[in-house]
């Protein structure tokens, strides 16, 4: 047996397992043994019931006597109730918002329940426990030894339970002998890190929890080690690059600030100080523009690309959506206005530039080899667009900066190519702008090789948006006041949430580690990327983005129908195609719609001025962060707005994280809310950062990440092509191309 074995040719995998699998990024023996279990379960103190005393913790073996699922009258959430027995007695079991546990289970199941013992009006019961089914008695666990009270439970999906994942790493775990340590013995010794055998034997059959945090511990700081040495090495390549070196005159720049109808921000012109500076050197900038939604971003940008043209050279300015990328559009038509800038908009639907021939305060429709051939010639300054603007066939005469909005929503390929996209040798300068918050630590991580400007200013006379967090029967209240603040001109959002996939297998997945992470936690690292093609991620979105429609369409019907019939609602979703949405957002801008109904992943950074309403549904989905995200789209005139956050969960550990909103106002702080409270798994948007569960673990701790920075700084600037460290170099190598750039 080596690692890299297929599964298939050790195991007889069902159509449906291999399918999950292949979801799962699990394809050899080596992807198996990397696949790490979302926690653990504490099998203390098996009991039967009869024994059982409120206040501990414990488990029973028992038999389902039967199973339902109330609604509670006042605040309308579902609890599912179960009645379970063995010999020496019955027992309740409730589980809060979890119905389909009602589904999942059935009366005469054998299953085993661990949890905490409470103590009701009707005698003692279990809230919330854990549970697992079990065939029979005894063999209940029949890939653990007496000894071991320490279970492993995976993230599982459709038809790839714990129980079978446990019994496979277990058969071919003996493989554990081919793989090799690549981190050095220094830095084993100097943190106390296991050795990589060692942590695999313990964290897959841990033989006490102290053992399975350290082998935890250890893939969480290699994980981050190996992408900061990703970070270190790129970094010290671009600082040997050429770049184009300019300098506005400070006329350029007082001349622009003056054309504008305000006045920068404090922390405006600090950024554009710090932009200004790099593009004096001689090496290509690499700058992170970070700042909430309304900060001003673009401005900025706006004054570093009126420098480059002015210096001569092009600019290439990308946006993740069509949507946006008309607003960059348009915006710098404003800004330019009186420096003579032609620029171009390149879309997958339509080229344009700016001015036209024959109206010269307006934009022309023109045919994009008319487009790119001024491109190329460098007639076309600025070139604004989508990720059409890294198509192979755009050229450019002299690229001297690309900016890019949002540029973590551009997957990694597309980031490379915009990064890479040189011309005359040199390297463009490159200024990405974000208003996504995350942790200190994650981005100490992701961006440690990038100069990183903060907008921690918003434009004056914003107030902070009023937040609300809504239980269903405060539902009506709410679209009572929203029908008042309609009828007196404002405008409304209503954002649904995506949902996921719904199956039996879901259920029981999310039912099963409910406190842990789960299958939405996505694909473990040290997956053998070729055979997932992007085939099947791209049909799995598809299914998703489905789901959404379903979603919105039903809200729309509802809201249009029944709730607000008096009012004009609109409705955008992933599968509108571009102009459609196009049509829907102007419409919705120009005050033709009161209210938009949309799936959240429509565009951060749109602009509605008139839009002082911003209403969430299943608030709970959502992270801290992202929720700040969506009400930062309302009240942009400065006027007085409002976010309500429907949830349907009542839990006190729910409504205490959502509450955060209420009185916070930084993006950041509710960022580090996310990393600490929610589970690193589910920490907004960790999908997209291409970083594991595991290594989200990392990040709360800043201490980890800090010393996995200094051992990647040191490592790269002794040894920046790894010679003396051949198994990194192989590990950095792959994790280069997963990452930025
Ligand atoms: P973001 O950082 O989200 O990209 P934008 O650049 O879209 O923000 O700016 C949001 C709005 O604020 C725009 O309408 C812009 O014209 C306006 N704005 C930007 N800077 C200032 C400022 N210093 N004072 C007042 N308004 C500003
Ligand atoms: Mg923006």
């Amino acid at each position: 047996m080596i690692l890299s074995d297929p599964l298939a040719n050790y195991f007889r995998l069902t159509p449906r397992q291999t399918v999950t699998l292949v979801r799962l990024g699990i394809a050899t023996v080596r992807d198996l043994l990397f696949y790490f279990p979302a926690r653990y379960e504490e099998f203390v103190g098996e009991k039967t019931i009869a024994e059982l005393k409120a206040g501990e913790r414990a488990t029973v073996e028992c038999e389902v006597e039967e199973i339902g699922v109330q609604k509670t009258w006042k605040r309308k959430i579902s609890i599912a109730e179960a009645v379970v027995k063995d010999g020496s007695g019955f027992l309740r079991a409730t589980w809060f918002n979890q119905p389909y546990i009602a589904k999942m289970l059935k009366q005469g199941d054998r299953v085993r329940l661990s949890g905490k013992v409470g103590n009701g009006k009707r005698g003692i019961y279990f809230a919330n426990p854990a549970y697992e089914l079990s065939i029979q008695k005894k063999s209940a666990l029949p890939y653990q030894e007496e000894s071991e009270t320490l279970l492993p439970v995976y993230p599982e999906s459709y038809g790839i339970s714990s129980r079978w994942l446990r019994a496979r790493i277990k058969k071919v775990f003996e493989v554990v002998s081919l793989v090799e340590e690549s981190l050095p013995e220094s830095i084993l010794s100097r943190y106390h890190l296991p050795k990589i055998r060692q942590a695999l034997r313990a964290v897959h059959f841990p033989k006490t929890k102290g053992e399975a945090e350290a082998a935890r511990k250890r893939f969480a700081f290699e994980e981050i080690f190996i992408i900061q040495l990703a970070r270190r090495r790129d970094r010290k390549a671009r600082e040997t690059a050429p770049a184009f070196s300019f300098k506005p005159g400070p006329e350029l720049i007082n001349e622009f600030a003056k054309s504008l109808p305000y006045e920068l921000t404090g922390a405006q012109k600090r950024a554009l100080n710090d932009i200004l500076g790099d593009l004096e050197k001689l090496h290509p900038m690499t700058r992170l523009l970070q700042g909430d939604v309304g900060s001003g971003k673009t401005v900025v940008a706006a004054a570093a690309a009126l420098a480059a043209v002015k210096a001569g050279l092009q600019v290439a300015f990308m946006a993740p959506t069509e949507i946006l990328a008309r607003q960059h559009f348009e915006e710098l038509r404003r800004r330019f206005g009186s420096f003579r800038v032609p620029i171009g908009f390149l879309t997958s639907s339509g080229s344009e530039k700016f001015p036209s021939k024959i109206n010269p305060q307006h934009s022309a429709r023109i045919s994009k080899n008319q487009l790119l051939r001024w491109v190329a010639s460098g007639e076309i300054k600025v070139l604004v667009g989508t990720h059409s603007l890294i198509e192979e066939r755009v050229k450019f005469k002299k690229l001297g900066l690309a900016v890019v909005d949002e540029q973590h929503r551009f997957g990694t390929k597309q980031r490379h190519r915009a990064l890479k996209k040189s011309l005359a040798g040199a390297t463009p300068h490159y200024l990405s702008m974000s208003a996504t918050p995350i942790p200190r630590t994650l981005a100490l991580t992701l961006y440690g090789d990038l100069d990183v400007s903060v907008i921690d200013e918003m434009p004056p006379g914003r107030q902070p948006v009023q937040t609300k967090i809504v239980l269903p029967h405060g539902r009506e209240g709410v679209y009572n006041f929203i029908r008042s603040e309609l009828e007196n001109g404002s405008q409304a959002f209503v954002i649904c949430p995506r949902i996921e996939e719904r199956n039996a297998a879901n259920y029981k997945s999310r039912w099963q580690s409910h406190r842990g992470s789960s299958i939405k936690s996505g694909p473990p690292r040290y997956q053998s990327e070729a055979r997932y093609g992007a085939q099947q991620a791209a049909s799995y979105q598809q299914r998703l983005d489905w789901s959404d429609v379903k979603s919105v369409k039903k809200e729309h019907k509802k809201l249009s129908g029944e709730i607000f019939p008096e009012f004009k609602i609109g409705m955008v979703h992933g599968r509108l195609t571009p102009k459609e949405k196009e049509t829907m957002m102007r419409e919705f801008r120009d005050g033709k719609l009161q209210m938009l109904v949309s799936t959240s992943v429509v565009e951060v950074g749109v602009d509605i001025p008139n839009a002082s309403i911003m209403l969430i549904e299943g608030g709970e989905r959502f992270g801290l962060a992202t929720l700040h995200q969506f009400r930062g789209r309302v009240g942009r005139r400065g006027q007085k707005a409002f976010c309500f956050v429907f949830t349907t969960n009542g839990e006190a550990a729910t409504l205490r994280r959502l509450k955060a909103l209420e009185s916070s106002k930084s993006g950041f702080e509710l960022a580090e809310y996310d990393l600490q409270f929610r589970g690193p798994g589910e920490l907004a948007g960790s999908k997209q950062w291409g970083v594991s569960d595991v290594g989200m673990e990392a990040l709360k701790n800043m201490k980890m990440v800090e010393a996995a920075r200094k051992e990647a700084e040191q490592i790269v600037a002794e040894d920046p092509d790894f010679k003396n460290h051949p198994s990194l170099k192989e590990r950095v190598d792959k994790i280069g191309a997963l990452h930025f750039e």
